[in-house]
């Protein structure tokens, strides 16, 4: 997964005389039936090596190329969007599969072009969970609907529970005590850990999950910047994989994120409802796209929405005409209307926000944008 500190690193990146190319590729089947995106990128690449330098292009044509084998060979990995950075000259290559749709653009620079992750950073909120127990702690970070573990910290001093027991029980208070002085320890370390964890990553939210005490001992000792940003916690055992630690977050960040959306649900129907910069409902939302007004797509998750799409210039509708009314183009059904809406979305510069069900919305057509004029 792509981490702020790796952003940074490669943002620092500069060519010395060397050259990086770098592509930004939707590549989302829906929006791309018949690989389009295919065709999109030979185009690109023709374009580059004709209007390239030919000192810059000789320096570049191993990028070239290996941007395009790659597209070529594999698909399988794809999801919404595909990032390729490379750079021959400087041994540098990195590749992410993003579920976020993505503007086509390829560039040649002397440095690489990063702006649209950087966005993707200001725009999809980050969330890290701790994961904590008396002896260790695990940090994972959520971003995009994956989750990646950061990293762990085990304080193996800690002495263990059986100790307790048997003619140890003779000096009970003071085990109890020596135990308490290293979970304390350990607790720090962790906070330590955390906190320098928040500073090199832009974490948005924090869930802590963990054994009760452990818990609640935690939160005690969080400094306040790190306590501001908790969400919520969960109560588990330590040594569940990360698909269960996710289902559990899950929970929690769903509640929060609900709030939010509901914020956005409420905002966007009282200003439609006064004509101020705000539609509801396909049509009008496709009117508004076809204008180049949208600023911020909203629509639920699983709105089902067919419709039609003209085969020339690209435009939406919902009505059955047979041909475009902006160019007379062929009008074909399309299945997923609201994915070739959240594409002309992201390439107008507009963000796309994707909210559970609510009534409110349902009413409206489960559809509306907010608008730039
Ligand atoms: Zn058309």
């Amino acid at each position: 997964m792509l981490s702020r500190e790796e952003l940074r690193e490669i943002a620092k990146m500069q060519g010395n005389g060397t050259y990086f190319v770098s592509l930004y590729l939707n590549v989302n089947p829906v929006t791309n039936p018949k690989g389009e995106y295919v065709i999109w990128l030979k185009n690109a690449l023709r374009d580059a090596m004709e209007s390239l330098d030919k000192n810059v292009l000789k320096k570049v044509e191993k990028d070239l190329n290996a941007v395009e084998a790659h597209v070529a060979g594999n698909r399988r990995g794809f999801k919404k969007g595909l990032v390729l950075l490379s750079s021959s000259g400087n041994s540098f290559w990195r590749q992410y599969n993003l579920a976020v749709p993505l503007k086509n653009e390829l560039v040649v620079d002397k440095s690489p072009y990063i702006q649209p992750l950087l966005d993707i950073f200001e725009h999809y909120p980050r969330y890290a969970v701790l994961f904590v127990d008396k002896e260790m702690a695990r940090i994972f970070v959520i971003h995009l609907g994956e989750i990646t573990e950061y990293g762990e910290v085990h304080t193996p001093d800690v002495p263990g529970k059986h100790k307790k027991g048997g003619w140890f029980a003779l000096a009970q208070t003071h085990y109890e005590r020596h135990i308490e002085y290293h979970v304390g320890l350990h607790l720090k370390d962790v906070i330590k850990k955390l906190e320098c964890f928040f500073k090199k990553e832009d974490i948005d939210k924090l869930v802590i999950g963990g054994s009760e005490d452990a818990v609640s001992m935690t939160k005690d000792l969080l400094p306040k910047t790190v306590m501001d940003k908790i969400m919520g916690t969960f109560h588990t055992g330590m040594f569940e994989n990360n698909v269960e630690v996710l289902k559990k977050v899950e929970q929690v960040i769903s509640e929060f994120e609900m709030q939010k959306e509901k914020e956005t649900v409420d905002e966007l129907i009282r200003r439609a409802m006064k004509n101020d910069k705000a539609v509801l409902g396909m049509e009008n939302v496709i009117n508004a796209a076809q204008e180049g007004k949208m600023m911020r797509l909203v629509f639920e998750r699983d709105l089902q929405s067919q419709g039609f799409r003209c085969d020339l210039c690209g435009a939406l509708s919902v009505k059955g005409e047979i041909n475009c009314p902006y160019c007379g183009g062929k009008m074909d059904d399309v299945n997923y209307l609201v994915d070739f809406l959240a594409q002309k979305a992201v390439e107008q510069g507009a963000l796309v926000e994707v909210v559970s069900a609510s009534e409110g919305l349902k009413k409206a057509g489960s559809i509306g944008a907010f608008l730039r004029f």
